[in-house]
């Protein structure tokens, strides 16, 4: 699941300086469609106002356990059973305690402890506390009862140390939550997504390349871990970070990809081959840099292997799925690289429109399958796509 509209998210406050962040963490989730309710703790309302939060969510913001006003309309069971996911963020060193130990002291702590919905805990603590043998032990447990922990980052601290203890960003908190609400349908899956160009180098200064940026790719391999799987990456040279949960491998030229894939096919059960891979390269680099002549210059090229036709003896029961990037006679061009190609599913997409395809973050395409189905995709965010064709995956490697 990429856009969270329907969905019903809770959100717990508790008190640290990081709780000014979770300001941006309901905006970012009411901007992607979701139903946001927050509960503060008291000592959360000594850095934040509950009014800030109850303009951004929309909604009256929660505190108290036994207000009768509160209660009566909605009450804390009622708070625990009409939501889809809840995150505490920040969560402070006494809220992971008191999680771990199964306390209901306060109304955060009380709805936690009833609901049903899956719960993911952002900690936010000095470095020191962080590294306490009991805070590490508390997070244990509450791993091992099966609660999401999103790992703080490391910087300067709002008490003057430096080192790990900072909120997790904003994106990384909503991608937890997306990863929470998103059925695990790949767990057990290991899955090897190619993305971004390649450079193929003239001389030591200049080189050939294509105008993919990797979005789609990066998009894709988050989304496969959304859905449970373990993701490994080979990318292009790209200026992307990598998803969450997501091992990556950098890689430059067509050869050097293909050999990274090579190296993980193995492993792999599904092959997503998003990259547009260099089809030419330099016959020869030169040494030095080529010093300009009054004339042209003519670059013999010769062809560099196709990463997919290799594999294709390797195959076996894995599921290879292609790009087809074309400008002109879009479907007909992919349907014929699926079947040369003998893949499961391409993609195909138009990257001569404006509005979509390379450099841009929306896409918009037709995903055929071997047995001559096609599934459009119309334009939107490429994260959506990715979802859309992750889905697709899944529903192939589990036949209902
Ligand atoms: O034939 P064409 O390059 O259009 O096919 C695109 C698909 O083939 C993409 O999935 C791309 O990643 C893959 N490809 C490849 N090796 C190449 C060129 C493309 O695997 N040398």
């Amino acid at each position: 699941m990429w856009r969270l509209d329907g969905k019903r998210v809770l959100v717990g406050v508790s008190g640290g300086i990081a709780a000014y962040k979770a300001a941006e963490l309901v905006r970012a989730l009411v901007a992607a469609g979701a139903e946001v309710r927050v509960i503060m703790t008291r000592n959360a309302q000594e850095f934040l106002t509950p009014l800030t939060l109850q303009t951004l969510s929309g909604n009256p913001v929660a505190t108290e356990t036994f207000s009768l006003t509160q209660e009566s309309e909605i009450g804390h069971i009622r708070l625990a059973d009409s939501t889809d996911c809840v995150i505490v963020a920040p969560a402070t060193a006494n809220v992971v305690a008191k999680m771990a130990h199964g306390l209901a002291d306060d109304l955060l702590t009380t709805v936690l402890l009833a609901t049903r919905a899956p719960v993911v805990v952002a900690p936010a603590m000095n470095v020191h506390m962080w590294e306490n043998p009991l805070v590490r032990a508390n997070l244990d447990r509450l791993r091992q009862a099966g609660v999401g922990v999103v790992e703080p980052g490391a910087g300067f601290l709002a008490c003057g140390y430096e080192g790990k203890g900072r909120l997790a960003d904003v994106e990384e908190l909503v991608a937890t939550v997306r990863a929470a609400l998103t059925p695990a349908d790949l767990a057990g899956e290991r899955v090897l997504v190619t993305a971004g160009p390649n450079r193929e180098a003239i001389d030591p200064v200049r080189f050939v390349s294509n105008r993919s940026t990797g979005k789609m790719g990066f998009a894709v391999a988050a989304a496969a871990a959304r859905h449970g799987a373990e993701v490994t990456l080979v990318a292009g040279p790209v200026s992307l970070p990598t998803p969450p949960g997501v091992r990556r491998v950098d890689v430059v030229t067509a050869a050097e990809m293909l050999a990274a894939v090579e190296a993980e096919i193995e492993a792999a059960g599904v092959l997503v081959m998003t990259a547009a891979v260099a089809d030419y390269r330099p016959a020869e680099v030169a040494r030095d840099k080529i010093k300009k002549g009054k004339g042209g210059l003519t670059v013999a090229m010769v062809r560099n292997p196709d990463i997919l036709a290799t594999l294709a003896p390797r195959k076996g029961s894995r599921l290879f799925v292609g790009f087809a990037a074309e400008t002109a006679d879009v479907l007909a061009n992919a349907a014929r690289k699926l079947a040369v190609k003998r893949l499961d599913l391409m993609v195909a997409n138009d990257v001569a429109r404006a509005d979509a395809g390379f450099a841009s973050d929306d896409n918009a395409v037709t995903i055929l399958d071997a047995g001559g189905g096609r599934e459009e995709v119309s334009l939107r965010p490429k994260e959506e796509v990715a979802e859309a064709i992750v889905t697709r995956i899944a529903a192939l490697r589990r036949p209902a």
